[in-house]
């Protein structure tokens, strides 16, 4: 039994305030603070059960700080934005506190996300007798922990992986993202990147991609990109060869987006308009349909998993490891479409494992670096089952 302090409420901080709530015997109370405190009571409305809400701005250490040493939570999850990370890192460490994120730090300037600033933190954190859990969402997260589950079950050497992220939902609009705007714009127009024989290879934004059949879905088109977990399981899988990361847009997103990009509304830099400055991406993001109002309209499923080659007792094997999540589903849940419900979930998960002291030790961590049985035993429980099966070769397209 625990205080715990959400920070953020949009679409996955929802989500989160929810589940948290569900679990009162391991989240004894719940403060959620945001920037905007009218969301934070938006949210508590919806609830069974009484919560604290607060405006924060995480920006600000001090601001942090003082909040946290007035509800004395034993853990912060932070769903803010990526840009705040690392003032929440610290203001956790000026308090004592323990410390769970969903995407790893990405300075508002530049559209390149790394652990380097995070894994920075390690010896602070470990000194301090703290822990950080590290992109514990569904991707990353759930991914990197299903890699650990199939590395810790299923093989006794893995030698690559294949990432894939499907969203088969329908919302609708003609263009709309399904979580935060400038964060998924920002990834989806980088390079590809993937991890191959000790080196990193870059390819042309959405350039390689395939006809991919999802179960619960159908053929969909997946596209090679850069993602957060890439980096950290080619440094935690011992072995590992070959990582990619594969997701699915519709010709009608990316027709959108070319458009968007061509006329530079995805820019990042600051741009003079009537005598202030601002950003096309954020302009951008203020006129898209929110995030959290898609959950009503949007019809479908998710299915994201891990397929992964190797050798199990000196015979080759493929196995194929996998979440499929109905929007609609989630929705008359917590009023939440399955994007962010799938990264909800997954950190609220993470936090129970650490409340429990199932995942407690000093320092910072990347999810596979935790014990995954017991964090997917409780991940089915909460609302994401999962199963593995074995494939008889790899998929052709992936092979
Ligand atoms: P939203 O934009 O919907 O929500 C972000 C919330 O953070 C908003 O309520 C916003 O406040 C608040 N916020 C932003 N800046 C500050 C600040 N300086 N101080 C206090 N609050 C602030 O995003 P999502 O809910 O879609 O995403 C949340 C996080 O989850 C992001 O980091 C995203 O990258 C991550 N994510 C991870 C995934 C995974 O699988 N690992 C998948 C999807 C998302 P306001 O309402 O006032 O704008």
């Amino acid at each position: 039994m625990g205080r715990v302090l959400i920070l953020g409420a949009g679409g996955v901080g929802g989500v989160v305030t929810h589940k948290c709530a569900q679990v009162p015997e391991v989240f004894s109370e719940i403060l959620l603070a945001s920037r905007t405190k009218s969301k934070c009571d938006k949210i508590a409305s919806e609830l069974s059960r009484p919560i604290k809400t607060a405006q924060v701005d995480a920006d600000n250490v001090g601001d942090l700080v003082r909040l946290i040493k007035d509800f004395r939570p034993e853990l912060v999850i932070n769903v803010a934005l990526p840009y705040q990370d690392l003032t929440i890192m610290d203001a956790c460490l000026e308090t004592g506190v323990h410390y769970l994120d969903t995407a790893n730090y990405e300075p508002l300037d530049t559209a390149k996300f790394e652990y380097k600033w995070q894994w920075a933190y390690q010896e602070k954190f470990a000194k301090a007798g703290l822990m950080a859990t590290l992109g514990c969402g569904f991707d990353p997260g759930v991914t990197n922990i299903f890699t650990a589950y199939l590395q810790k079950k299923h093989f006794d050497h893995i030698e690559t992986i294949d990432i894939l992220d499907a969203n088969g939902g329908d919302h609708g609009y003609p263009f709309a993202t399904n979580f935060n705007p400038e964060i998924n714009i920002r990834e989806v127009t980088a390079k590809g990147k993937y991890y191959a024989y000790g080196a990193w290879h870059e390819t042309p934004p959405l350039s390689v991609h395939h006809t991919f059949n999802f179960e619960g879905i159908g053929p969909k088109e997946i596209y090679l990109m850069y993602h957060e977990e890439l980096e950290s399981l080619a440094k935690n899988i011992k072995g590992l060869k070959r990582a990619r990361f594969w997701m699915t847009f519709s010709q009608n997103y990316l027709s959108h987006l070319k458009a968007l990009e061509n006329v530079g509304m995805t820019r990042i830099d600051p741009i003079e308009f009537n005598g202030q400055k601002i950003v096309p991406l954020q302009f951008l993001k203020a006129i898209l349909p929110d995030p959290a109002s898609l959950g009503p309209r949007t019809k479908g499923k998710t299915n994201i998993g891990v397929i992964a080659q190797g050798t199990k007792d000196g015979k080759y094997k493929v196995a194929y490891i996998k979440n499929i999540c109905d929007h609609e589903t989630c929705w008359s849940e917590v009023k939440s479409q399955a994007i962010s419900y799938t990264t909800g979930v997954p950190a609220v998960v993470g936090a129970i494992m650490m409340m429990k002291k199932i995942w407690m030790k000093p320092g910072v961590f990347n999810v596979e670096e935790l014990d995954p049985v017991p964090f997917l035993e409780v991940l089915s429980k909460m609302g994401l089952p999962w199963d593995v099966a074995e494939l008889p070769a790899m998929p052709p397209v992936l092979a």
